[in-house]
């Protein structure tokens, strides 16, 4: 097998060819304390504070977790529970902006000169996975074994239908990258780094080329434009050709990766020492009056982005946060530009491509296409006879939701949407069988 399979799916990248526009503040901001896998951040602000762009506002809650920075200046109206996308009830900090975006002034570049300095750094800087897994930074770099990282695997292969934010960055941000690159061989020993990026980006390619020429150890791997190429799996074994095994990490292969526009943000840290305030969104959708890469505040809700991209040009049937495949549904317009968010797309009805669904007709065709040779239609029909054993043999805990099995299913099943239940309650059935065992002892 030479590559891990994959899907095609139409790009729609037309957002690719212009440079983001920075929007300016918002009339007011959110910041949710969870914008990060791990523990919530805790608030260290309250009402009436005055906050700036990069004042803290939440402290990481835990080893794995992330601090939150305002993105805008202006003052702290309340800090109360909100409803998330995911359903869970949060607390969030709403500041109310001044529009005059003034920068703390006690910012400064932090002191790197060593591994621990480098990591105790990323851990203030408040960087995550970038690419929208939200993953903390700092403790997937600090690894403690250093000799066991052979290469830095950097994505860039941006996968998803519509999104042009990481295309950008290799555009626009390469030196940023070659500095972040410089970080990684200077402060964790690697001296290996590969650049995965798919063939339908040639301008990124050429970018990329280009930097590698001008830093030992880079080398650029073209990759098929195959849906999901940038998930972590199929990255890894596409661009090193190992795999990695159930219950492994890539590090347990030697590998770590990281998103192209995190590494870029891990290097602008260091330089200035202005923390994560600002995302490159894409806004796209044929809902959508100007589509663009627009550079917002974290925290801007996502009516005033959709407002600075010219509104709707025909009423969206659905918003989504992040691009079609894995995207989360947008409920209110309220809800903020999150560190993760690396898309906002208004869907017509006819994009949205709704069908009624009908009866499986045994095709196969999702179990073929799973990037993980999972069965999908054996895990649906586990999940409608509860049947928590066949559930745990047929792996569905590995089910990454890229979506394909629901994409090419000719019935339109609602396989992912299963899968993400049935993962739910297998956990839960293993939690409670793994609780009346410790209770026996
Ligand atoms: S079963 Fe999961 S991993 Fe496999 S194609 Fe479907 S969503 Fe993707
Ligand atoms: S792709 Fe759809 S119709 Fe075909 S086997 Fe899978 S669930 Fe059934």
């Amino acid at each position: 097998m030479s590559h891990l399979k994959g899907i095609s799916v139409p790009h729609r990248k037309n957002t690719a060819e212009s440079a983001p526009v920075q929007m300016g503040a918002p009339t007011v901001a959110y910041y949710p304390t969870v914008q990060h896998i791990g523990a919530p951040a805790v608030p260290v602000v309250k009402a009436g504070d005055e906050v700036f762009v990069g004042t803290l506002i939440a402290e990481a809650g835990g080893f794995v977790s992330s601090p939150i920075y305002s993105g805008v200046s202006g003052k702290v109206k309340s800090v109360d529970g909100t409803l998330q996308p995911s359903g869970a009830f949060v607390p969030t900090v709403t500041v109310e902006c001044d529009g005059l975006q003034t920068v703390d002034g006690s910012l400064a570049p932090p002191d790197v000169h060593d591994t621990e300095s480098f990591i105790e750094a990323l851990r203030r800087s408040g960087v995550v996975g970038l690419g929208g897994a939200g993953f903390p930074t700092a403790v997937k770099l600090g690894v403690k074994d250093l000799s066991k990282i052979e290469h830095i695997v950097i994505n860039g292969a941006e996968c998803e239908p519509y999104l042009t934010g990481d295309t950008r960055t290799m555009l626009d941000r390469a030196e940023e990258i070659g500095e972040g690159i410089e970080l990684c061989r200077k402060y964790l020993g690697v001296s290996s780094f590969i650049i995965g990026i798919e063939k339908n980006k040639p301008g990124c390619i050429r970018e990329m080329r280009s930097l590698a020429a001008r830093h030992a150890g880079m080398r650029v791997t073209v990759l098929p434009s195959v849906y999901p190429q940038g998930a972590e799996k199929v990255l890894v074994y596409n661009t090193t050709k190992r795999m990695i095994k159930e219950g492994q990490l890539p590090i347990d292969q030697g590998v770590i990766v990281i998103n192209v526009t995190t590494l870029a943000s891990v290097a602008r840290y260091i330089k200035t020492g202005m923390p994560l305030t600002e995302k490159c969104v894409t806004v796209a959708g044929g809902a959508v009056a100007k589509p663009q890469n627009v550079i917002a505040p974290i925290g801007t809700p996502v009516g005033e982005v959709f407002d600075f991209c010219g509104g709707f040009k025909s009423e969206p049937y659905k918003l989504l946060y992040g691009g079609p495949m894995m995207g989360i549904a947008i409920a209110d317009k309220s809800a903020p530009v999150l560190k993760q968010t690396n898309g906002l797309i208004a869907l017509t009805k006819d994009e949205a491509a709704v069908r009624p669904t009908t009866p499986c007709i045994r095709c196969g065709r999702c179990t073929n296409v799973c990037p993980l040779g999972l069965a999908p239609v054996a895990i649906a029909a586990a999940n409608d006879a509860t049947d928590m054993e066949a559930l745990e043999k047929l792996k569905v805990n590995l089910c990454m939701e890229c979506g394909c099995c629901s994409y090419v299913c000719p019935a339109k099943r609602p396989l992912v949407q299963q899968n993400k239940l049935a993962k739910a309650s297998l956990r839960d059935w293993q939690n409670k069988k793994k609780e009346k065992e410790t209770d026996k002892k």
